[in-house]
């Protein structure tokens, strides 16, 4: 049976970078990883198409998934809903892919107490005003929007040392290999290779036995 996939959670300030981290991420190893698409109640932004950024649905089919239990984890966000859908994540994870879910950090500590073997990840920005200049300059929100995130920001940056990791997004390919890196140092943790060291174990016995 194949060894199941890691869970992994990364978080970071609005306009920190961590789509194109994720993407990055993907794009040159994209047999490790598989990117959970979120369902959110929020409009599409101009390009984004359902079902690849998002799944675009309204408040009462949200809600009817949160009654059939439908998300590892949801959250409210500049009100609007957003969740992550059980079904894929279990599916990729049974099949040994390491699974991201790029979230904010509610949800993040929801994972983290249903499924304690997640690893949280934040990507920060070099500095507050380096992240307001990339709102900015991303054009795709209003002032008010920009206003709303950077509060937002403000509150969630209260509780960044609940992660377990964090990297500072200042260039692109570089925190896209120290993810990679981070991650892989995560799987040969020796909690995490439980069956593997068993498995050593049980040939030792078997050897003393003479059955080797
Ligand atoms: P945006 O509207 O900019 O795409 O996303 C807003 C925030 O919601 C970001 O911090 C993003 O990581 C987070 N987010 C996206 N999908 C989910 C999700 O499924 N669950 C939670 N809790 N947050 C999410």
């Amino acid at each position: 049976m194949k060894k199941k996939g890691l869970l992994i959670v990364v978080s970071g300030f609005a306009g920190t970078g961590k789509g194109t981290v994720m993407k990055g991420l993907l794009a040159k190893y994209s047999e490790q990883y598989a990117l959970s698409v979120s369902m959110t109640t929020r409009a599409p932004r101009p390009m984004e198409r359902n079902g690849v950024e998002y799944f675009f649905a309204d408040k009462e089919t949200f809600e009817a998934k949160i009654a059939q239990d439908g998300f590892v984890e949801y959250a409210c966000y500049c009100d609007n809903y957003y969740g992550t859908p059980k079904d894929y994540v279990e599916e990729q994870l049974n099949a040994g892919k390491d699974v991201l879910l790029e979230i904010e950090i509610q949800g993040a500590l929801q994972v983290k107490e249903k499924l304690p073997e997640t690893v949280l990840v934040f990507i920060m920005p070099p500095s507050v005003s380096e992240l307001y200049g990339r709102l900015k300059g991303r054009g795709t929100e209003t002032d008010e929007v920009i206003r709303q995130r950077m509060l937002r920001a403000s509150e969630e940056s209260q509780g960044i040392e609940q992660y377990d990791y964090i990297l500072v997004n200042d260039d692109i390919d570089t925190c896209v290999e120290s993810l990679h890196q981070m991650i892989q140092s995560e799987k040969q943790r020796a909690f995490r290779n439980t069956e593997f060291i068993e498995c050593i174990r049980k040939e030792f016995v078997d050897l003393r036995k003479g059955e080797i």
